[in-house]
This record gives structure tokens, sequence and C-alpha cells, in this order.
């Protein structure tokens, strides 16, 4: 009999052009469509200042609580597959405007680094605009290397950031 391992894994959504609501919303679909995955939690939206120097609309930011039976590198892949389907133009600069962005935050217990993938992701612990929304739908998750979902948030500042919509 073969055995199917369903694994914790927690996405991040972004986006800050062409109908960014929007953008979620079909991001979300499309992450409750992925093979060897269902999309189980996702968060409210929220609002957010742009991150970095350039100059750009806030963005919209959500959270997506998963299980996969992927292993992290594959379940990486099938998130970049899908910004291409939704049609990700890639930012001219770095943390320039994108329609899309999908990052993996969280796979179960597993901590990577390697070439192109870093899990948990290595921004999680700076970044109110993914901690406020993975906090709303797992605070106890424990963030392998890094400690409770709710401490974690308790710890940046998160002004600025709005919560928009259930
Ligand atoms: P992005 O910010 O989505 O343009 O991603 C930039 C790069 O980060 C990509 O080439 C990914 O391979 C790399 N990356 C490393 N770790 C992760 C992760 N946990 N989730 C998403 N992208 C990642």
């Amino acid at each position: 009999m073969t055995r199917t391992c369903w694994i914790p894994a927690y996405v991040a959504l972004g986006s800050n052009l062409d109908d960014p609501c929007a953008q979620i919303e079909r991001a979300f679909q499309a992450l409750s469509d992925m093979q060897g995955a269902r999309l189980v939690m996702r968060s409210s939206l929220y609002r957010s200042p742009p991150f970095g120097r350039v100059a750009q609309p806030d963005f919209i930011n959500a959270v997506a609580g998963m299980l996969t039976t992927i292993p992290a590198r594959e379940f990486l892949a099938e998130l970049k597959s899908i910004e291409q389907r939704l049609g990700r133009a890639l930012p001219a600069v770095r943390w320039g405007p994108r329609s899309i962005d999908l990052d993996l935050l969280v796979h179960g217990t597993t901590r990577l680094v390697e070439p192109g993938l870093t899990v948990p992701h290595a921004g999680i612990a700076e970044r109110a605009f993914v901690l406020a929304p993975l906090a709303e739908i797992a605070p106890d998750l424990d963030v392998p290397g890094l400690g409770r979902v709710s401490a974690l948030a308790a710890g940046v500042p998160s002004s600025g950031l709005a919560r928009i919509a259930a």
C-alpha cells in the first residue's frame, strides 16, 4: 500500500500591478487547482507600502495555508509555473512592481539553503506584510529555526499595513 504524507505548507501572495486584488484572487484559485496540494486556509487581504527604494504602488498581500504531498523544490517549481501562467511580468528592478509574486514561506519541518531555494523563506522574520496574514491563519505555527509565528509577528513594526478584506 502506498502511503501519502500530507505536509503543511504556507505560501505568501503579493501583487501591486494590474488590479492587485483580482490578481490575488486568481492566484488563490490557481493554488486551489494545484495537483498534489490542497488549499486549506486563506488569510484576509492586506495593503502594504512598497518594500525597498523603488517608487511604486502599494502592495496587496495574503497568505495561503496548504497541505501538500510535493517536496519543497517541486512545490516552488509549481509556484513559479503558476506565476508564469498568470502572466507575471518580471520586475525590471529588484523589489520593483509585479503583477503576482508567490513565495514558499514554510514547508513542514524542511530547512534548506540551496541555490534558488531557501526554506523557511529568508525574509519571513522581518516582514509584517507576511507575518500579519500568516499570524491570522496560523498563529501557533512553529517556523523551523525561527519560532512561533505570533511571537515573530509581535516583534515587527506593522505601521502602514492595513487589513482591507476578509
Ligand atoms: P521573486 O522574489 O519571487 O522574484 O524570487 C526571486 C528568487 O528567489 C527566485 O529565483 C527563487 O528561486 C528564489 N527563492 C529562494 N527561496 C525561495 C522561496 N522560499 N520562495 C520563493 N522564491 C525563493
